[in-house]
């Protein structure tokens, strides 16, 4: 049988769809995007329409779902969100006057990587798209872009886990690549979820060698292959891309992107929200610009003294003047979100509505600007000396845009009178031409003595005199032509009537086609002034950053951080602000930490439930806090600038790669005891608690020893291991903390307070009875306790470390029972003390 012949349309559309077999295909057909094929199949299930078929009763009918041009958007977004590109195919001709086939192009190709963020949800939010290429000396280029905002960055990084680290941190949904990434570095990117898209070709359509004159070597070929991906998914200028900025991660403190998720800085470990961040404490912004800043901020504390104290310095000025600030911050209510709305100028998307949203406010500056020197401050007057309020725009928009434009650019209504002559003389015409009609209506009311005689239009007639049936007689037959008949009235016209007809209707064609184009013309204008615009909007964002750090720290009783250039740390009555903010400040219990600098290691003993977690965390929390250069929850604080923070907190599991708890521990134990330096803060959170006791305990001892010896990291270290406590014996820099609780009436009562010293015991048992455990458990557990506590009183104290492996193995075992000992368990105990931490691989590990 032979091949059934293809429509023009079909071949046309199998055309295009060749050139992008990995998007779903929106091809237009009037007024509606029509999907064919596996698109139609998919795309019906994914967006819940109704599958039909094209060409019905032929042999080989073709599956077809559409959706109508106008709610297009929509569904572009959940096919995006759900991870698809979306190539939109438009007619690039009227159909009503092209020859044959109708042209079509893709004019655009939508990618989650390069999706256009609209409505509130966010606002708050950047949507980053990321291209990494592999050098040939094995490093790595990266550069990122947010399409909405223009913002690009570019770096170059040594190591794959710092390339992913960057990507994580983004929150990048999608990379490009031009094939010169390393297998697993895909497969991980892959597993993390993330899109790969490939761009071969690296040298952009547009000029754009002025936005990476900053760039050099990987970063710059990093940020060609980026821009020349958007340009070829977005097919048009790109006028708000901002010039790339070079970044190295080295200016940073630098947090892992396990750290990053254990603090939860931006995203609650457990709901994957903002809700209970410390992102969603600080976030008092007011407007969306400003949340996002924060956002980047948050995640990119700073190294830079001169730079942190600036921000203090801003803080402690807006904090002595009450009414000034929050007058400012009224003011920042009234500004929209002028990046993104740049970002629609330029692209071309931007209506009547946006261009009021930039003059409303550009409004708000002259009053910004005032209030901010009425703080009469040097400090300030940095910041205020980088506010334009870019007045022509204010001016030229107040002319030109009336005060309720519509949605539509296309429909008129958004120039208003006496801003263009040609414009006001089509509108004359117009407005003429109605009134006349009014009075034509009035004349032949009182001619033909028939009062309910009325002039209406429609689009099919035009204008036209209605009059009911009953009326009909009345009238003079032959000066009217008849039109139309409806069931209870006849509509004519008159040759003096069409003439009107056609002298309104032509100028309001003409006077709609001249508002758009006028309109793109002010657009043009605007566009002119991006770079200004974006620049207000940045030092807008960090004026809006500053004054919500200000309110943060009078809402919540922060203080200003003492920098210190020692290694040293003392924090008076410190709190984690994020558990605070939700127990209540009266119902939590304020906790000194002080190292001084000859302190490396804090070990911290203490019941389950009792409080270590949090005080380590409240830790980290401050240092980044005061390395964000906000203030800190404490009475008061120094603090010296780490260079990285390490976190090993918590049980989360590494779903990603799907290894064991224990696992990952000992990675991330690896990690630090690599990477860290005496700038460093580690926090070790009950390590070793994912295996067996003994390897546990000995692990967590060795590495003990490994930071104290040879990192000198400041390091937390809680365990509920009791016998490590005797190491402060043996460690000059370790010294013991332990977390208040007593017992009162059989119960456990935590005092929450962080106290000097071992605790006494490890209570796990009390903990097990607040568990309601059965009482019948709860008794044998107490009796064997007992038995272990008699025996392991006939030995000597514990105060070997494992460097004496002569007695020190067996000195640990004795404490337990010796059945629980097998020839395995020794000789993996004797592994691991041997082992050399530092060098460990996971897989080793
Ligand atoms: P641990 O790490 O010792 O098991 P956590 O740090 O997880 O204990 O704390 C357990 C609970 O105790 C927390 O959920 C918190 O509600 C409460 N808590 C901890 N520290 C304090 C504090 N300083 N003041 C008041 N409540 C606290």
């Amino acid at each position: 049988m032979a091949k059934p012949k293809e429509t023009p349309m079909m071949q046309q559309y199998n055309q295009i769809k060749a050139q992008y077999p990995d998007a779903f295909l929106f091809y237009r057909l009037g007024d509606f995007y029509e999907l064919f094929n596996d698109d139609a199949v998919l795309g019906s299930q994914l967006l819940e329409l109704t599958l039909t078929q094209r060409n019905k009763n032929s042999d080989v009918p073709i599956p077809m779902a559409g959706v109508p041009h106008h709610a297009a958007q929509n569904y572009i977004d959940i096919l995006v969100d759900k991870g698809y590109k979306v190539a939109v195919v438009e007619q690039m001709e009227n159909p009503a006057t092209a020859e044959g086939m109708v042209k079509r192009e893709v004019v655009q190709l939508i990618t989650p990587g390069t999706r256009m963020q609209t409505g509130a949800d966010s606002a708050k939010e950047n949507n980053y798209l990321v291209s990494v290429i592999g050098a040939e000396n094995g490093s790595y280029g990266l550069a990122y872009a947010d399409l909405s905002t223009g913002e690009l960055s570019a770096t170059q990084l040594v190591a794959m886990n710092t390339v992913i680290n960057e990507i994580v941190r983004l929150e990048a949904k999608e990379v490009v690549s031009n094939g010169t990434l390393p297998a697993d570095l895909i497969a991980n990117l892959t597993n993390l979820g993330v899109m790969i898209s490939e761009q071969d070709q690296i040298d952009p359509s547009a000029d754009i060698s002025y936005l990476v004159q900053a760039l050099q070597a990987a970063a710059l070929t990093a940020a060609k292959l980026l821009l020349a991906y958007l340009f070829t998914t977005q097919k048009r200028s790109l006028d708000h891309l901002q010039i790339a900025k070079h970044y190295e991660i080295a200016q940073f403190l630098k947090l892992d992107r396990n750290s990053r998720a254990n603090l939860e800085l931006t995203v609650n470990l457990r709901t994957q929200q903002r809700g209970g961040t410390l992102l969603w404490l600080l976030d008092e912004t007011q407007t969306a610009m400003g949340g996002r800043m924060l956002k980047q901020w948050l995640e990119q504390p700073l190294l830079d003294q001169d730079d942190i104290l600036a921000r203090y310095d801003k803080i402690d000025q807006f904090k002595t003047q009450f009414l000034i600030r929050n007058d400012l911050q009224t003011a920042l209510k009234g500004v929209y979100d002028l990046e993104r709305l740049v970002g629609r100028i330029a692209y071309g998307t931007a209506n009547g509505r946006d261009l009021l949203q930039i003059r409303n406010s550009l409004r708000q500056i002259p009053n910004i600007v005032a209030l901010l020197s009425d703080l009469d401050s040097a400090v300030i007057g940095e910041l205020q000396s980088r506010i334009d309020p870019v007045t022509e725009l204010e001016t030229l928009i107040t002319q030109a845009i009336t005060d309720e434009p519509p949605i539509s650019i296309k429909d008129g209504g958004i120039i208003k009178d006496g801003y263009h002559k040609q414009l006001d003389d089509y509108r004359h015409v117009m407005r003429n031409g109605k009134q006349w009609l009014a009075e034509m209506e009035a004349t032949e009311r009182q001619e033909t003595g028939i009062n309910s005689l009325k002039i209406g239009y429609n689009k099919v007639f035009g204008y036209y005199i209605e009059v009911t049936k009953a009326n009909i007689d009345k009238l003079d037959a032959t000066r009217y032509t008849r039109k139309q008949t409806l069931v209870n009235a006849e509509r004519f016209v008159t040759p003096e009537l069409k003439t009107h007809e056609q002298q309104i209707l032509e100028a309001e064609e003409k006077s709609s086609a001249l508002e758009y184009q006028v309109f793109t013309e002010i657009r043009e204008q605007v566009k002119v002034n991006i770079t200004r615009l974006q620049n207000l909007a940045k030092s807008l964002s960090e004026l809006d950053v500053l004054l919500a750090f200000t309110s943060v720290a009078e809402k919540y009783h922060f203080v200003r951080p003492e920098l210190t250039t020692g290694h040293e740390l003392k924090i008076v009555n410190g709190r984690h602000p994020v558990v605070e903010k939700v127990l209540g400040h009266q119902a939590y219990v304020a906790n000194n930490i002080e190292m001084a600098v000859d302190q490396t290691v804090m070990l911290i003993t203490g019941p389950n439930m009792s409080g270590k977690s949090t005080y380590m965390r409240q830790l980290a929390l401050t240092v980044v806090l005061a390395q964000v250069g906000s203030f800190v929850p404490a009475e008061s604080a120094n603090l010296p600038i780490f260079d990285q923070i390490f976190t090993r907190i918590g049980a989360a599991d590494d779903l990603i790669s799907g290894n064991s708890t224990f696992m990952v521990e000992m990675a991330e134990a690896n990690t630090a005891l690599s990477d860290a330096t005496s700038h460093s803060l580690i926090l070790f959170d009950e390590l070793g608690r994912g295996t067996a006791t003994f390897d546990g305990m000995a692990l967590a001892q060795a590495i003990i020893e490994y930071v104290h010896d040879h990192v000198h990291a400041k390091t937390l270290f809680s365990t509920h291991y009791h016998e490590l406590t005797t190491l402060a014996d043996e460690l000059p820099q370790l010294f013991n903390m332990h977390v208040g609780a007593h017992e009162e009436a059989g119960n456990l009562i935590f005092s929450h307070k962080v106290l000097p010293g071992p605790a006494d015991q490890s209570y796990g048992i009390n903990v097990a009875k607040l568990a309601g455990l059965p009482e019948l458990v709860i008794q044998r557990a107490t009796k064997i306790l007992k038995q272990l506590e008699a025996e392991s009183a006939h030995i000597a104290p514990n105060n070997q470390t494992f460097e004496s492996p002569e007695n020190s193995s067996e000195q640990q075992l004795t404490l337990f029972d010796n059945a629980l000992m097998t020839p395995t368990m020794s000789e993996a105990l004797t592994r691991l003390q041997t082992a050399d931490l530092a060098n460990l691989t996971p897989i080793q590990a």
